[in-house]
């Protein structure tokens, strides 16, 4: 499936010669928890160019997971494990990098990591708990909360924020990675310009991870 003729991304591509751009995509996803691989594995599977910036800091390496719908019982660190083979399987460019700043264009955002900076049309925040991002992009918060809506997309156009910067103590790892397939669904319905849903069928199950998924 080919977005790739769409309106923001025309755009991102006048940016290719930028000098000081150093990488561009698609989407920019920030933190590599269940939130930003989720919401990467929807876009990149689906035509998007998807890049992952993750300091390795997921609350998962703390838990255990007895409550995961579709898991018995998987240590945390174990499923980001599983996560990240699945993601890498789709093709998303996982950078391990620390992002610390953040700004909009016109036509999207840049970011800015410890090594580069990149250029991309859409922007997810999945930080966990951290803020400051959002912040500094100017993001309406109300409390200390971070304001989405339904489709977890920001006061910011095409800036989403997941997890527990927009959520009070609905801290779940399932509802976390929920946050960000709701926003890659929305991304993805933008571009096509109809609502958009990932849905696969039996011919092509066994493609990656064999009949039973194993
Ligand atoms: C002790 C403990 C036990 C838990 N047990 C359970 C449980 O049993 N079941 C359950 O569902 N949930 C549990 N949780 C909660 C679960 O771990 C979280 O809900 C889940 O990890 C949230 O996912 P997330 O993707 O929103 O954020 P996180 O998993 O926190 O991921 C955020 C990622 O962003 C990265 N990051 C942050 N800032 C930047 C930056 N500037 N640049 C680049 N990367 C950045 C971080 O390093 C991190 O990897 C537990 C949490 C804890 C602490």
């Amino acid at each position: 499936m080919g977005f790739g003729s769409g309106h923001r991304f025309g755009l991102v591509k006048t940016f290719q010669d930028a000098a000081s751009i150093t990488g561009m995509t698609n989407v920019l996803v920030v933190g590599g928890g269940p939130a930003g691989l989720s919401a990467a594995l929807f876009t990149q599977k689906n035509g998007l160019e998807t890049t992952v910036f993750d300091t390795d800091g997921t609350w998962m390496h703390k838990a255990h997971l007895f409550n995961y719908p579709g898991i018995g019982s998987q240590d945390g660190s174990a499923y980001m494990a599983t996560l990240r083979t699945q993601v890498d399987s789709f093709g998303v460019e996982r950078r391990e990098q620390e992002v610390t700043d953040v700004s909009a264009t016109d036509d999207g955002f840049v970011i800015t990591t410890s090594e580069d900076e990149y250029e991309g049309s859409y922007l997810i925040l999945a930080t966990g708990a951290d803020r400051g991002l959002a912040e500094s992009l100017g993001c309406a918060f109300e409390d200390d909360l971070v304001e989405v809506d339904l489709s977890m997309e920001t006061s910011v156009e095409g800036a989403y924020a997941t997890g527990a910067m927009v959520r009070a103590e609905e801290w779940q790892a399932v509802i976390s990675a929920g946050d960000g397939a709701a926003a890659a669904l929305n991304i993805l319905s933008k571009e096509k310009g109809e609502h958009y849903h990932d849905f696969d069928v039996p011919d092509d199950a066994a493609a990656t991870f064999g009949v039973d998924g194993e």
